[in-house]
C-alpha cells in the first residue's frame, strides 16, 4: 500500500461489521508501510514533508501537544500506533 492510500485505509474501515485489518501485531509490511511514509516526501494532506517526519509541518502542528510527542517514538515502541492515532484526528478535525 502507498503511503498516499493511508487515509482511504480509514475511510474505508468505518464499517464495524467488517473485519479489523489489523487484528495481528503489525507485520513486516505493515512496518515497510510505515518506512515508506517516513521516507516520502509528500504528506498525507498532499503537502511537501521533510524526509524522516511522520506528516508535514501544518499537520504535525495541527496536533494536540501529546500527539505530537507520541509521533517521536521509534518505529515498533509505538510509532504506529501514533501514526494511527494522528492521522484519525487530522481526519475528523482537518482534513
Ligand atoms: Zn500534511
Amino acid at each position: 500500500m502507498k503511503y498516499s492510500e493511508y487515509r482511504t485505509r480509514f475511510l474505508g474501515s468505518r464499517n464495524k461489521d467488517q473485519p479489523r485489518q489489523h487484528e495481528m501485531s503489525p507485520t513486516q509490511k505493515d512496518m515497510l508501510f510505515y518506512t515508506q511514509g517516513l521516507i516520502s516526501l509528500e504528506c498525507l494532506c498532499g503537502r511537501e514533508k521533510l524526509k524522516g517526519n511522520a506528516l508535514c509541518r501544518q499537520c504535525f502542528k495541527a496536533l494536540p501537544d501529546e500527539m505530537q510527542k507520541a509521533l517521536y517514538r521509534k518505529l515498533g515502541h509505538g510509532y504506529e500506533e501514533a501514526l494511527d492515532d494522528a492521522v484519525k484526528w487530522l481526519q475528523k478535525n482537518r482534513w
